[in-house]
């Protein structure tokens, strides 16, 4: 089935080139190199219709019923390849090195009712393949259902897992407005509070230039009155802006920050708060 070169780059997230259905290695810059990645929404729904998104097709909704015995088969058939084949070699820039597998489809992966079931397949390939203590699992995640995952945070922090929590905004207009939701700030919190105390956490924020304005200090200063609270539990916050071409639809005009703008709002947000910010422009 691997019968082309390709050059995997941070660039390029098409899940469907290697023509699996559930597993896909991608790069990523936030990762710090290659990421197999588990996609359990294959019907490219989600919860959340974020401004930003990349993936063509959205729709509202949960994934379908997922095939955890394919899904597994393609587990260990990609781990195989990585380890003990030049994949890497052949497919990605020198020295890029296999670093986590990462819950992060096309869709909110907790909204999966078999998400447990199959961090249990990725914890017993880790350690099938002696991997465990070398390679991350990294839960990238809206945060939307962390209430009814605890025992799965569990299971991630039991093996130093990680949870990528998004959060874009600290008002309720721009939640409305970039992640297309009516969440209220008590379930963003309770949630947020959730992962902090289950597992090691990481903010993710994807900050954008609307309708040609970059985010004001009002902005920001909302963004720290959310984060404030949980300033000394966070483990960091990663900022970035439009990586790739947004396929939804919205009447507000988005584009990339540039680099200046992203290292400015992080100065900003370091006068402010004491955990560490990391740009990846
Ligand atoms: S939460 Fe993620 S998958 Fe869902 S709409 Fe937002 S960016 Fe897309």
């Amino acid at each position: 089935m691997i019968n082309k070169t390709f050059t995997l780059h941070h660039e390029n997230h098409d899940r469907d080139i290697f023509d699996f259905k559930y597993v896909y290695p991608v790069v990523s810059r936030r990762a710090g190199g290659l990421s197999l990645g588990i996609n359990l929404n294959t019907n490219n729904a989600c919860n959340w219709q974020c401004i930003y998104c990349e993936i063509p097709n959205l729709s509202r909704g949960k994934p379908d019923p997922i095939d955890v015995g394919q899904l597994s088969s393609e587990l260990s058939h990609w781990i195989n390849l990585l380890i003990n084949s030049p994949f890497i070699e052949k497919n990605c820039a020198p020295d890029t090195k296999f670093v986590d597998v990462a819950f992060s489809g096309n869709g909110e992966p907790t909204a999966a009712i078999e998400f447990h079931q199959i961090l249990i397949i990725v914890v017993e390939k880790l350690k099938q393949f002696n991997l465990i203590n070398d390679i991350q699992i990294r839960l990238i995640t809206n945060g939307s259902f962390i209430h009814k995952n605890l025992p799965s945070l569990d299971l991630l922090s039991e093996f130093n897992g990680e949870v990528w929590f998004k959060i874009d905004a600290g008002d309720s207009d721009s939640i409305n407005n970039i992640n297309q939701i009516q969440s209220s700030f008590t379930t963003i919190k309770k949630n947020l509070k959730f992962s902090l105390i289950h597992s090691k956490t990481i903010i993710q924020s994807c900050l954008l230039k609307i309708n040609d304005e970059v985010p004001s200090n009002y902005f920001l200063d909302d963004y720290i009155k959310l984060i404030k609270p949980y300033d000394k539990d966070i483990r960091a916050i990663h900022l970035y802006s439009l990586a790739r071409k947004s396929h939804q639809t919205s009447n507000l005009k988005i584009d990339r920050l540039t680099d200046f703008e992203l290292e400015k709002i992080k100065s900003y947000l370091e006068s402010h708060l004491e955990t560490n910010i990391y740009t990846f422009p």
